[in-house]
């Protein structure tokens, strides 16, 4: 009996599994149960793409070559650890302080004038879709962090590195394309330097609750030349280059900030579409 069972059921499993399934669609016209699945609403809203690396039609253009109206130097840049990035946030939120940013503009570029201080936008952002191009200047006997470095600070707080990383050994959190000491980039996706390089970046701001406590923290996802280097990594915090870094609460929205760490580093072609 059991035997007869086993045959049996071998029949079936080989009759039932030799063939692919086939779908008689003429017969199902009646009903077209693949309608079931088509979501029709909502319509995504049509934009035009931008050629290459221009602006798309709904993006708040930051620099297009010409003026930094849409920037201003903060009395206070950015921290370099959490008690004093907490103070410089704070400070902020209650002292709105800003003067002419002292960047230079020359030939449809903004550089970075060393010494003058960081530079930030005057609107802020949260979710945001970052278009930025780059040049780390050609500046022989500059090595390590030294080499061309500036960074994007989301937020005024969240740092994604930009360094000379093309056969210039640093730390790898502290490269090219690194959430500066938190996360590696997928790859070194650089550009020798006196090249134009191009970030195109998702940042998802952190969320937080009524009572301070975080309800979802930070994520980016970063293409460097058009390479994924980020893929949806979460921050622990603010980037700081000197602790641990920690959440804590912030407004939903603040200002985007461009890093003066000392060297002429170049930029152009910033934009931004709100998410
Ligand atoms: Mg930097």
């Amino acid at each position: 009996m059991r035997f007869c069972t086993a045959i049996i059921l071998l029949l079936f499993g080989t009759l039932s599994y030799t063939q692919p399934i086939e779908i008689d669609f003429g017969a199902l016209q009646a009903t077209k149960p693949w309608a079931k699945t088509e979501q029709w609403e909502p319509v995504p809203m049509k934009v035009t793409p931008g050629t290459f690396t221009a602006p798309p039609s709904d993006a708040i253009v930051l620099f297009d070559g010409g003026d930094l109206d849409a920037w201003h130097k903060p009395k206070y840049g950015y921290g370099a650890r959490m008690d004093q990035v907490e103070s410089i946030i704070d400070w902020k939120s209650e002292h709105p302080e800003f003067s002419d940013p002292e960047w230079l503009v020359k030939d449809g570029q903004m550089i970075v004038n060393p010494g003058t201080g960081a530079i930030e936008t005057k609107q802020a952002f949260g979710d945001v879709q970052l278009h930025i191009e780059w040049l780390a200047p050609v500046d022989p006997g500059k090595e390590d962090q030294g080499y061309s470095n500036s960074g994007v600070f989301f937020m005024g707080l969240y740092e994604i590195q930009v360094l000379n990383s093309y056969e210039n050994k640093t730390y790898a959190n502290g490269q090219a394309g690194a959430m500066y000491k938190q996360h590696i980039p997928l790859v070194n996706a650089s550009r020798p330097p006196g090249e134009w390089q191009s970030y195109d970046i998702i940042f998802m701001a952190p969320k937080f609750k009524e009572d301070g406590n975080l309800d979802s923290p930070a994520y980016i996802t970063a293409f460097h030349n058009g390479v994924l280097i980020q893929n949806h990594a979460e921050l622990e915090g603010p980037c700081v280059f000197i602790g641990e870094p920690y959440y804590f609460k912030h407004a939903e929205k603040l200002p985007l900030l461009l890093q003066d760490h000392g060297n002429k580093v170049r930029f152009r072609n910033i934009w931004v579409r709100e998410l």
